[in-house]
């Protein structure tokens, strides 16, 4: 499993009181059990905390029902394997978008606690984002009767790329007030447990691999077309992360050479013709309201001639970038996400004829697409899902 990064300053505001270093602790011993279970002599051991110390925390830890333990023989010798219980163990996943936000609790046995969203204002700052998080967070915990020290980690998307190295926001982010933030320390910081950081179109394609219909599928791309368009991939049953996790930046294919200015710098990407910023602009001139993603949606349901012009226009340009990404790593099946998923066929056809038209032809032929069931929820749940990647822990 390629490594998420993660922080590893300390997590406790104040280091000195025996609670805050038992919690410390405890989340020291956590983390390594996110990496699957481990006996008690090789959590002292990856820990550097005492045996003594791991064996009362394992028992506070059982008698919450965070952990369960059994007896094993490890190297000949009796020991006692600690595994983190799917049921009293609980992921948060938080999903960052241009104007809203969502949280999600699940167990680590895939049941869905609670869930909402809230909106943020365009151009928020990162500081405002965290705290709308930290409080949405504090409101649903509490609402559902979740002790916080039952959270064993939070899964974080950000629409933007992110470094890897580093858990920085990276250049080409759709919140420009992001960039350069070191989002995964800020949460860990705030939040006091484990932090994952992904891209949202990475924790689209997990989601559909997780709580779609797609779990049994190893070859799959999502296709996030929002304000931005990006994708993530899942190749040969896992995320792919490529070098500095910086993948599926999509939107910044050249499809016309000479076409419009991107935010990027270059000329005629995908973005410039198939976002629904891009969709918007086009739509809104003469319009007294700025126009939304919705509206988009419903004027084409309605069979406005101009806004099914402009969906078909976007369709084929996406279709054509696919019909690239398919040639060179021949997905089972594709599946668009985002805001304009309600469009249905509307934009799938036109994809579809793209992506026949510019793959070979049996890549054409066998690739499925489809839109996204999970709807905007895909990102928050494939954000909780990341946790349970790192706990191992497979949806039976
Ligand atoms: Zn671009």
């Amino acid at each position: 499993m390629p490594s998420t990064p993660r922080s590893t300053r300390s997590r406790t505001k104040n280091p000195g009181s025996q609670s805050a270093l038992r919690h410390l602790n405890q989340q020291r011993i956590i983390e390594c059990l996110l990496n699957g279970p481990s006996t008690q002599a090789e959590l002292a051991r990856q820990t550097g905390l005492s045996t003594a110390t791991v064996s009362n925390i394992v028992k506070i830890m059982q008698d919450a029902g965070l952990a369960s333990t059994e007896p094993i023989t490890s190297s000949g010798r009796r020991a006692l394997n600690v595994r983190l219980n799917s049921n009293g163990a609980v992921a948060v996943g938080i999903d960052f978008g241009r104007r809203h936000l969502r949280v999600v609790l699940a167990t680590l046995s895939y049941h869905i606690i609670a869930e909402e969203s809230v909106l943020l204002p365009l151009g928020h700052h990162s500081d405002e984002g965290i705290r709308a998080a930290v409080d949405l967070l504090a409101k649903l915990l509490d609402e559902s009767g979740v002790e916080r020290s039952a959270v064993v980690g939070a899964g974080v998307g950000i629409p933007g790329p992110i470094d890897r190295r580093t858990g920085t926001v990276a250049q080409g982010a759709i919140l420009p007030e992001w960039v350069g933030i070191n989002i995964l320390q800020h949460l860990e910081d705030t939040l006091n447990f484990p932090v994952f950081v992904d891209n949202d179109a990475n924790l689209g394609a997990l989601s559909e691999v997780t709580w779609g219909p797609h779990s049994g599928i190893s070859n799959l791309m999502f296709m996030k077309i929002g304000s931005g368009i990006g994708a993530g991939l899942i190749l040969n049953g896992a995320p792919y992360y490529g070098n500095v996790g910086i993948t599926g930046e999509i939107g910044h294919a050249t499809i016309h050479e000479h076409g419009l200015i991107c935010r990027c710098g270059n000329r005629g990407c995908l973005e410039t013709i198939a976002s629904t910023t891009t969709m918007i602009e086009l739509l809104g001139r003469g319009e007294e309201k700025p126009l939304s993603a919705e509206d988009i949606v419903r004027k084409a349901l309605e069979r406005d001639s101009a806004t099914l012009r402009v969906v078909d226009d976007a369709g084929l340009a996406v279709g054509r970038a696919l019909g690239n990404v398919a040639n060179l790593i021949n997905p089972e099946v594709i599946v668009v996400g985002g805001p304009l998923a309600g469009l249905g066929d509307l934009l799938l056809d036109p994809i579809r004829r793209g992506l026949v038209r510019h793959a070979v032809p049996v890549i054409g032929e066998t690739t499925k697409l489809t839109m996204s069931s999970l709807g905007d929820r895909a990102e928050a749940l494939g954000a909780a899902a990341l946790v349970f990647q790192h706990a191992g822990i497979r949806r039976s």
